[in-house]
C-alpha cells in the first residue's frame, strides 16, 4: 500500500510540475505579448516624430533655396582659393547663424554645409573645424551628392550622431553642395515625452557608428551604456537626456533589472526590437529596446524606454491565483487517490478476512440471486470433484441442479410455477424441512439443512450444512427404499428417483445413457427342479457377479422377477454391446453351487436425451424378447 500511495504521490507531483511548468511559460508569454504591444506603440511615435522633423527640415531647406545670397556664396566657394574660401565661410556663418539659432530651439543641433565633392564646408555647430572630406564617414553626404537626391535616415559621425535629413543644393542647374539638417535625439526624446508622458528614453549606440567614428578629440562624447559594453551613449555634457537619466533612480533602477533579465544579452546582441517586461515589489514595467537602423540599413543601437506597465501585474498576480488553485486541486486529487487506495486496501482485506471466514466454515456457502452461482467457499470445492468456480459453471448453472430428488428431500421437481425460484420455494418450507440431499465426488449421497440469509437486494447467502451423520437413519432408509431386499441391487424406486438426474449427469459428460435389459433363461426350471430357495441363491449370485463386472458409475436396477436392468454412460450401442457381451459370457462361465451352469438373455438400446426413457426401456426390453425367441444366451441390439 505504501508503495501504491508513493507512485500516486511521484504521479501527482510530476502532473504537478508539467502543469506548473506549462503554466509558467504560458504566463510569460502572455506577459511577453503584454509588453511587446508597448513596442508598437514606440515605433509609430518614433516613426511620427522623424516624419514631423522632415517637414521642419523641408521648410528650413526651402529658406536657403530662396536666400540668393547664401546661393551666392557657395557658387562663389566652388571655385575659390583656401584664403577666398576662409573669408566666403565666415560671410556664410555670419548670414546663417540665426537661422542656425533658430534651428537649434527645435532641436536641429547639426546644421551642415558640403561641398559639391562632399567635404566639409561649415559646420555650424563647429564652425572652425571645415574642409574635411565626409565620403568615406558619411553615405547620407556622398549619396545626396552624387545622385541628387534627399537622404534621410540616422547616422553616426565625426562629431554626433542624428537622423539626418540631406538636401542636394542644385541653383540653376548647377549642384553646389548639399545642406544638412539633423536632429539630436535629445529633440526626439522631448517630443516622444508629449506623446507618451509617462515614459523615459535613452539612446544607446553600437560603438562602431559613435565612439569608433569620431574625430579623435571628441572621443569623450561617448561613455559606455550600462547595458552592454558594445552600446555607447552620449555623454551628460552633450546631451540632456544622459544627464537627466544618468540620476533617474527610476531609469537606473529598470535598466540593472533589465540586464539581469533572462537572456538579455542574446536579445541584444540579435540586435532586433523586443522588450523586457519586469515586475518588482508588487509593481510592472517594461523596458522597450527599438531597433535603430542607420541610413545604410544597418544597425546603429537602440531607443530605449522606459516605463510602467501595471497590467503584467495583474496577469501574474491570476497566475499565482490560479496556480494556488491547481496545488489545492493536486493536493485534492492526491488525498483522494490516497483515500481510494486506502478504501480499495480495506475492501480487499475485508473480503480476504470474508473468504478466509467462509473458507473455514465446514459447512458449504453459496453466493446467489437464485439464478447465477456467483460465490462459494472451500467447503464446496471439497465436497464435489470441480476444480475452481469455472469449472462448475462450464457445466452447471446453480447448485440447485445437484439436488437428488429425493423422498424427504428438497429438490427443482419441487419448484412450484407461482415461485421465482428455488431459494424462494426454500423459504416458503418450514425450516426443518428445508433439506436437500447431494452427491459427494465419492458419489456418496448426503443431507444438508439450508439457511437462507439476505445478502444485499438480490442475492442470498445459502448456508449448507452436512447433517448426514445425524439423518444416517433416514438416509440408511432411503437407502432401503431404493433397493430390492433379496438382491440389494437398486429397484423400480430407484429407477424413478433417479433415472433424470442420472441422465443429465451422462448428458454434462456429453454421454448418452445405456440400457442393457436381461432376464435369466429358464429360471423357471430352476425353481422348478431345485427349490424356490436355489432360485433365490440364484438371483443373489448372479446381482454379485454382475456388479463386479460393471463399472462403478453403471447402475443394476432389478427391474422385477427375473429380469435386471443395466444403466450406463455410453458414447456408442457398440460400447453398451461390449459391457453386455462381457457379462453375457460370464454367467455362461460361471459355475453355480447348485445350478452349475446358467445364461441370460440381453436386449439393448441407446437412449438420448431428448427421448422418452420409458420408450428406450421398451426398445431394450423388445430386443430381449427377440434374443429370447432367437434361441436365447445371446445380445441383441439394433442400430436405430
Ligand atoms: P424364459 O427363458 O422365457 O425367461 O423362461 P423362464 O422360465 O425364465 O420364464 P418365466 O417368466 O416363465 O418364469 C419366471 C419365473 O421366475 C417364474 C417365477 O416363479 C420365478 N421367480 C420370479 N421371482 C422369483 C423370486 O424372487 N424367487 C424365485 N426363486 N423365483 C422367482
Ligand atoms: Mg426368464
Ligand atoms: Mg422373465
Amino acid at each position: 500500500m505504501k508503495i501504491k500511495i508513493s507512485i500516486a504521490l511521484i504521479f501527482v507531483i510530476i502532473l504537478t510540475a508539467v502543469f506548473y511548468k506549462y503554466m509558467q511559460t504560458s504566463k510569460d508569454e502572455v506577459i511577453q505579448n503584454v509588453a511587446n504591444k508597448s513596442l508598437e506603440s514606440m515605433d509609430v511615435a518614433n516613426k511620427s516624430i522623424l516624419n514631423t522633423y522632415l517637414l521642419v527640415a523641408e521648410k528650413n531647406f526651402y529658406d536657403i533655396m530662396q536666400n540668393k545670397k547664401a546661393l551666392e556664396i557657395l557658387r562663389e566657394f566652388k571655385d575659390a582659393d583656401e584664403e577666398t574660401k576662409a573669408v566666403l565661410r565666415g560671410e556664410f556663418f555670419r548670414l546663417l547663424y540665426k537661422e542656425y539659432d533658430f534651428l537649434k530651439k527645435q532641436s536641429i543641433r547639426q546644421f551642415h554645409f558640403h561641398t559639391h565633392d562632399s567635404k566639409s564646408l561649415l559646420r555650424f555647430h563647429l564652425p572652425y573645424k571645415s574642409g574635411d572630406s565626409l565620403k568615406d564617414i558619411r553615405t547620407s553626404i556622398r549619396v545626396a551628392n552624387a545622385e541628387l537626391k534627399t537622404m534621410v535616415g540616422f547616422e553616426g559621425g565625426r562629431v554626433l550622431p542624428g537622423y539626418r535629413y540631406v538636401f542636394p543644393i542644385v541653383d540653376k542647374g548647377e549642384h553646389l553642395g548639399s545642406v544638412e539638417f539633423s536632429v539630436s535625439f535629445e529633440g526626439i526624446e522631448r517630443k516622444l515625452r508629449k506623446i507618451l508622458p509617462f515614459y523615459a528614453h535613452k539612446i544607446i549606440l553600437e560603438k562602431a557608428v559613435s565612439y569608433d567614428k569620431v574625430f579623435k578629440e571628441h572621443i569623450d562624447f561617448f561613455v559606455p551604456s550600462q547595458f552592454s559594453e558594445n552600446y555607447y551613449l552620449e555623454n551628460q555634457d552633450i546631451s540632456k537626456v544622459t544627464r537627466k537619466t544618468q540620476d533617474d533612480s527610476f531609469v537606473n533602477k529598470l535598466t540593472s533589472l533589465a540586464k539581469e533579465s533572462k537572456d538579455f544579452l542574446q536579445k541584444l546582441a540579435k540586435k532586433d526590437s523586443f522588450t523586457v517586461p519586469i515586475i518588482e515589489d508588487g509593481k510592472g514595467y517594461v523596458v522597450t529596446f527599438l531597433a535603430l537602423k542607420d541610413i545604410d540599413n544597418k544597425n546603429a543601437g537602440y531607443v530605449v524606454s522606459f516605463t510602467n506597465l501595471q497590467e503584467i501585474v495583474y496577469i501574474q498576480k491570476r497566475y499565482q491565483d490560479f496556480s494556488f488553485i491547481v496545488f489545492l486541486g493536486a493536493t485534492l486529487l492526491f488525498i483522494l487517490i490516497v483515500a481510494v487506495i486506502v478504501q480499495i486496501q480495506k475492501v480487499k482485506n475485508e473480503s480476504l478476512k470474508l473468504q478466509k471466514f467462509i473458507d473455514i466454515q465446514n459447512s458449504i456457502v453459496v453466493l446467489t440471486d437464485g439464478k447465477k452461482f456467483k460465490f462459494t467457499n472451500k467447503s464446496f470445492f471439497d465436497f464435489f470433484k470441480y476444480a475452481d468456480m469455472e469449472d462448475f459453471l462450464n457445466k452447471h448453472d446453480c447448485i440447485c441442479e445437484l439436488f437428488v430428488r429425493s423422498n424427504g428431500f428438497f429438490s427443482l421437481a419441487d419448484v412450484k410455477e407461482n415461485e421465482k425460484h428455488w431459494v424462494e420455494s426454500l423459504l416458503n418450507l418450514s425450516g426443518r424441512n428445508r433439506i436437500v440431499s447431494m452427491i459427494d465426488k465419492t458419489l456418496t449421497p448426503h443431507a444438508f439443512t439450508v439457511s437462507i440469509n439476505r445478502y444485499d437486494r438480490e442475492n442470498y447467502i445459502i448456508n449448507f450444512s452436512d447433517i448426514s451423520d445425524a439423518m444416517t437413519e433416514k438416509l440408511q432408509l432411503q437407502k432401503q427404499i431404493v433397493r430390492d431386499q433379496l438382491t440389494k441391487a437398486y429397484n423400480r424406486v430407484y429407477f424413478e428417483k433417479t433415472i433424470d438426474s442420472l441422465i443429465a449427469s451422462n448428458t454434462s459428460q456429453n454421454k448418452n445413457t445405456g440400457i442393457i435389459f436381461f432376464d435369466i433363461d429358464h429360471f423357471k426350471n430352476v425353481n422348478d427342479t431345485y427349490g424356490h430357495k436355489a432360485g433365490d441363491d440364484v438371483l443373489r449370485i448372479i446381482v454379485d457377479l454382475v456388479k463386479k463386472n460393471i463399472r462403478s458409475n453403471d447402475k443394476l436396477i432389478r427391474w422385477g422377477g427375473e429380469e435386471f436392468l443395466i444403466l450406463l454412460p455410453a458414447n456408442s450401442i457398440d460400447e453398451v454391446y461390449k459391457e453386455a457381451e462381457h457379462l453375457r459370457k460370464t454367467i455362461e462361465k460361471h459355475e453355480f453351487d447348485i445350478v452349475k451352469h446358467l445364461t441370460c438373455s440381453f436386449g439393448l438400446s441407446l437412449h438420448e436425451a431428448t427421448a422418452d426413457i420409458h420408450e428406450s426401456v421398451k426398445k431394450a426390453d423388445e430386443k430381449l424378447y427377440e434374443a429370447k425367441k432367437n434361441g436365447r444366451n445371446r445380445v441383441v441390439f439394433s442400430f436405430i
